[in-house]
């Protein structure tokens, strides 16, 4: 067989996978390991489903070396869907905070004023182009929980590790609440400060329909009454995630594409291409003498998702149709910020984000 070549998909999400993984999922389409049926048609509580979930949650738990006292979740809803459910089963009708960082965060805060009293400890709106130093947050007295967005997807703004808030530190006895769902499974996770940190598997981790929640076991318990069964975490930790049926499918390419990185050299090497590529990209718009411009503070540039605009913007359609003919789909900015955005999950390899800068350069010779 001739190996397909594909054009470098840009999508912020859904989003590109691994080659081998959906090769893999091709191959096993019409008959699982000799069992005669799909993935797709399986029971979820048959033995082989039963397997490929157990399979996926170690890979997981080994991967973003995941404590025994979180639970691991395999929920449905997007992860839109748990700036209600975070409220819903941490809240207590105590306060919460968000940090508004961008346009996630923002959503964050404004769905979960609808169940509880909710703040702003921190907000960077209107520019969203910086990581505000937790130390100067306004943390409100008995919060359940302070919740942040690890990446934000949209103005390409990454919270550096360092900076995740040390909640206890700080004097409150908050959970964290983290929203990964840009960035997980490109750094490791410093558990001791997280109380709960959901992604969407769309983005790094296969495809659209699965969200996991992974949740100290110490914080389950305390859903509010009116919080649906189905998204009830202490349901869903007491029934591994099979209070009904969960994503079949989307956990069996969660488990393609962790074996997948597990293959490519596990988190650490994922940190270090997240790193390789995105400075190549970086690097091109600083050297782009004006040409290209991110807005954002060079100590809070997102690894993931790099925005840019043209000087002149009027170039960015045709930027982008050039980019087009040449192979690099789906760079057109979110259209909050408008512009460019190339997001670079785990699946982008380097060469991606290399082809991208000499379309850069290119374009920038060929109109500068
Ligand atoms: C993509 C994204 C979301 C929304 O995900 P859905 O699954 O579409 O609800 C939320 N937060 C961040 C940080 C994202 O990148």
């Amino acid at each position: 067989m001739t190996p397909l070549t594909r054009p470098y998909n840009f999508a912020a999400g859904p989003a590109t996978l691994p080659q081998a993984v959906l090769e893999q999922a091709a191959a096993e389409l019409l008959d699982w390991q000799g069992r005669g049926v799909s993935v797709m048609e399986m029971s979820h509580r048959s033995e082989a489903f039963e397997g490929i979930l157990a399979d996926c949650e170690a890979r997981l738990r080994r991967v973003l070396a995941v404590p025994s006292d979180f639970a691991v979740l395999f929920m449905q809803g997007g992860a839109q869907a748990q700036n209600a459910l975070v409220p819903l089963n941490l809240a207590r009708a105590r306060p919460v905070a968000v940090a508004v960082t961008g346009l996630w965060s923002a959503k964050s805060l404004a769905e979960a004023a609808r169940y509880t009293n909710a703040c702003a400890c921190a907000d960077t709106r209107p520019a969203c182009t910086q990581w505000p130093s937790p130390a100067g947050w306004a943390l409100p007295a008995g919060a359940a929980y302070v919740q942040i967005c690890a990446n934000e997807t949209v103005h390409g703004v990454e919270a550096p590790l360092h900076a995740w808030p040390d909640l206890a530190a700080l004097g409150s006895d908050a959970a964290l609440v983290v929203d990964a769902s840009s960035n997980i499974l490109t750094h490791s996770v410093p558990w001791p400060r997280v109380g709960l940190l959901y992604a969407c598997a769309q983005k790094n981790l296969g495809i659209a329909g699965l969200t996991l929640v992974f949740v100290r076991r110490s914080l389950l318990g305390q859903a509010a009454p009116a919080c649906p069964t189905v998204f009830n975490y202490t349901d869903a930790a007491a029934n591994r995630s099979m209070t009904n049926t969960p994503p079949t499918y989307a956990i069996y390419l969660a488990g393609l594409t962790l074996a997948w990185l597990e293959r490519e050299g596990g988190l650490a090497q994922m940190a270090e291409r997240a790193q390789a590529r995105s400075s190549t990209v970086y690097a091109a718009i600083d050297t782009s003498g004006g040409f290209y411009r991110s807005a954002v503070e060079p100590g809070a540039r997102s690894r993931i998702n790099v925005p840019f605009t043209l000087a002149t913007p009027e170039l960015t359609t045709r930027f982008l149709d050039a980019a087009t003919a040449a192979g690099l789909l789906n760079l057109k900015g979110h259209k909050a910020v408008g512009g460019v955005r190339a997001s670079l999950y785990n699946a982008m390899p380097l060469a991606g984000a290399q082809a991208l800068v000499a379309h850069m350069q290119q374009f920038a010779r060929s109109h500068g």
